[in-house]
Order: C-alpha cells, then structure tokens, then sequence
C-alpha cells in the first residue's frame, strides 16, 4: 500500500548517507527544499535523494544476483 500524501508531507527526510533525521519533511523537499546534513555534512535535495535511492536500488539487486 502506497503511503498516504499527508503521511509523505509530515514524514522528515533521512539523510542516505548517514541516516541522519533531516529538519526538513518529504513535502518541502518536494516543494524544492534541501537540507544539510548535520551528521555528515551532505547537501541533500529531490534530486539527489532519487539518485541515491535509484543507486541503493541498483547496488541491493546486485548483491542478491552474486
Ligand atoms: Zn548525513
């Protein structure tokens, strides 16, 4: 079941890097926020997150083929 959009729009960002809470939700980042992470420094936007998501994606399905 697909999160609800008022579910995205409250829900905080995390950081992919470091998994950090990001002071920032889903909805403003999709509003074009960006955030700096606390932790580790990175800047994080939309963009960026689809790539890290799209890349975690592509490096999990890797591992389960070898
Ligand atoms: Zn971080």
């Amino acid at each position: 079941m697909e999160p609800s959009i008022a579910q995205t729009l409250t829900t905080l960002a995390t950081c992919p890097s470091c998994q950090t809470d990001a002071a920032l939700t889903l909805g403003a980042l999709a509003g074009g926020g960006y955030w700096t992470c606390s932790r580790c420094s990175h800047t994080w936007d939309a963009g960026r997150l689809a790539t890290a998501a799209a890349y975690a994606e592509w490096a999990s399905a890797r591992r389960l083929r070898n």
